[in-house]
């Protein structure tokens, strides 16, 4: 299958690093890089990546890997379990 390669980048256009407004936060895995275990008994860890309501945020939002945004969300699921979460609220 013939691709419709572009040759090069078209020059003068930055890596996207910057948004209108200023500089983006560069967000990385909380959890690889300061090594956290996700625990579902850390319930206050556990709450930083939760709304109010308890919806587990997405790792675009968190910037969480996707390896750690599938552990968080079944720890997630446990503490609702084991009620030390809230369940989302729809
Ligand atoms: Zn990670």
């Amino acid at each position: 299958m013939a691709m419709d390669k572009k040759p090069a980048r078209p020059a003068g256009k930055p890596g996207g690093k910057f948004r209108k407004g200023g500089p983006m936060k560069k967000k990385v895995c909380r959890f690889c890089v300061d090594k956290i275990e996700i625990d579902y008994k850390n319930v206050s860890l556990l709450r930083a990546f939760v709304t109010e309501s308890g919806k587990i945020l997405s790792g675009n939002v968190t910037g969480t890997c996707a390896k750690h945004q599938r552990e968080l969300c079944n720890a997630v699921k446990r503490a609702r379990m084991l009620a030390l979460l809230p369940f989302a609220a729809n």
